[in-house]
């Protein structure tokens, strides 16, 4: 099942209070890898080092396709997976959020969890009859 949100701010919290003050015009944390530091950046520069989404490169909101990733995971389990994107749109300002769910996905710790009551609920009865 795919998801979408498209707002004016991340749905996801990483960025959101870096995107509010670059749209505020106040100075935001430099990159470490290019220096250090707090400065005033233009969306472009701020959103400069991330990378468009090849399979979704589509702005939800205007269909621009210069957009740029900011947010990523994925979590594969027996097979099956899930996902979250979201783009920043360069010529709208949108953010464009997706996710995706398998059908049956489980995370690896909700596996584990109905293994072990499943392990508890044939063990158990056996424990009691055998007293
Ligand atoms: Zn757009």
């Amino acid at each position: 099942m795919l998801l979408h949100q498209v707002g004016p701010a991340p749905h996801v919290r990483m960025h959101a209070s870096e995107w509010q003050k670059v749209m505020a015009g106040d100075p935001v944390e430099i990159n470490p890898s290019v220096g250090s530091g707090y400065r005033v950046m233009t969306v472009d520069e701020w959103a400069a080092r991330w990378k468009n989404n090849g399979d979704f490169p589509e702005c939800l909101a205007c269909g621009s396709k210069q957009t740029k990733e900011h947010y990523f995971v994925q979590t594969w389990c027996r097979g099956k997976k899930w996902w979250e994107s979201e783009s920043l749109c360069l010529d709208c300002h949108t953010f464009s959020f997706r996710s995706y769910t398998d059908p049956d996905f489980k995370t690896p710790e909700e596996w584990e969890k109905e293994m072990w009551s499943e392990m508890t609920k044939e063990y158990l009865p056996k424990a009691i009859a055998a007293k």
